[in-house]
């Protein structure tokens, strides 16, 4: 068997123009697009990188981008003044404090501080209580895109055994709720589940968020199983065996041939994460409008 390859660059572009669209429609109604404000404290050079990226996404599907820089030695005061002063301004739909910060800053209680209608990357403990209870929210933006992706090869989640490899906050957990919701039967794997080859090779769906390269065995494998890869390691082109030198967390090279679908590393998750930060700023902006 070989798998069919779930290209989440293809999958995306859709996504962000479907956004696009219904952005004109938005911009017709209310006289102004949707504003997405990043907040980047410091000059990390990758976080500078992603929120670049971020900003001229939004550009192109015709969103506003509102660039918030802060010094590396910004204090926790400032940093949440700036966050206060985002929360209360009518043309900014989204918030996205770009993580990690630096180490003098406690990173989750400055997100704790984002407005929970204007919470992107649903991080907040209010929508992340919001998704464990089945309420509406704001959902984070990497689990999104791997449902979208299950969706573009017709996964049939009911009743399937999904597992996940890593438990974080960012992705892991939330991922675990959405698979719930749609009905999956889910166990969540970490660095100290006994037996973790044993654990995949049961799944139906496989998703694989570590940060290992190639923790994720052919025989790790059940035959005919979906698997995401969520994993961005950065190795050498030449380590990586491919132009960008980066791979996923699961052995591409084997496990093509036992899964039924697979998402590559680079232009699997990656491409989706924005396409649903993107979708989550509109959907953010309408609740607003509906609110008002
Ligand atoms: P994280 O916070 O470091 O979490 C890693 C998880 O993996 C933890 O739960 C950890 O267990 C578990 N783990 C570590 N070693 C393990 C092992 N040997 N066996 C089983 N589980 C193990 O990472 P994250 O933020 O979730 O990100 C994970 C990966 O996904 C990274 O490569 C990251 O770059 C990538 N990522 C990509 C996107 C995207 O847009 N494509 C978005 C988010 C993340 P413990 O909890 O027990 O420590």
């Amino acid at each position: 068997m070989s798998a069919t390859i779930i290209d989440g660059k293809a999958i995306a572009a859709r996504v962000r123009e479907q956004v696009a669209e219904l952005v004109r429609e938005f911009a017709a109604e209310y006289g102004r697009a949707p504003g997405l404000a990043t907040v980047l404290v410091g000059e990390d050079p990758a976080s500078a990188v992603y929120v670049g990226g971020k900003q001229r996404a939004c550009a192109e599907v015709g969103m506003t981008p509102l660039d918030n820089r802060l010094a590396a030695d910004a204090s926790h005061e400032t940093v949440a003044e700036t966050l206060a002063r985002l929360n209360g301004d009518p043309q900014v739909s989204g918030i996205l404090l770009q993580l990690p910060v630096p180490n003098h800053l406690d990173g989750p209680a400055l997100t704790g501080m984002i407005d929970p209608d204007k919470d992107v990357d649903g991080l907040t403990p209010v929508n992340a209580g919001r998704l464990a209870l089945g309420m509406p929210g704001l959902r984070p933006c990497t689990p999104l895109g791997v449902m979208e992706l299950l969706a573009s090869v017709d996964a049939r989640l009911e009743g399937a055994e999904a597992v996940i490899v890593g438990r974080s906050n960012l992705f892991g957990k939330p991922m675990a709720q959405l698979l719930l919701a749609a009905n999956a039967t889910v166990t969540t794997c970490h660095s100290r589940t006994r037996d973790l080859r044993a654990v995949c090779a049961r799944a139906d769906v496989l998703i694989a968020a570590v940060g290992r390269p190639r923790l994720i065995e052919r025989d790790f494998i059940k035959p005919g199983a979906i698997v995401i890869d969520v994993g961005m390691n950065r190795l050498t082109p030449e380590q990586a065996g491919n132009k960008s030198g980066l791979v996923g967390d699961v052995d591409y090279a084997a496990a093509v041939e036992v899964a039924s679908a697979i998402t590559p590393v680079p232009g699997g998750v990656g491409p989706m994460t924005i396409a649903c930060l993107l979708r989550n700023t509109l959907d953010a902006a309408r609740m607003q409008e509906a609110g008002r």
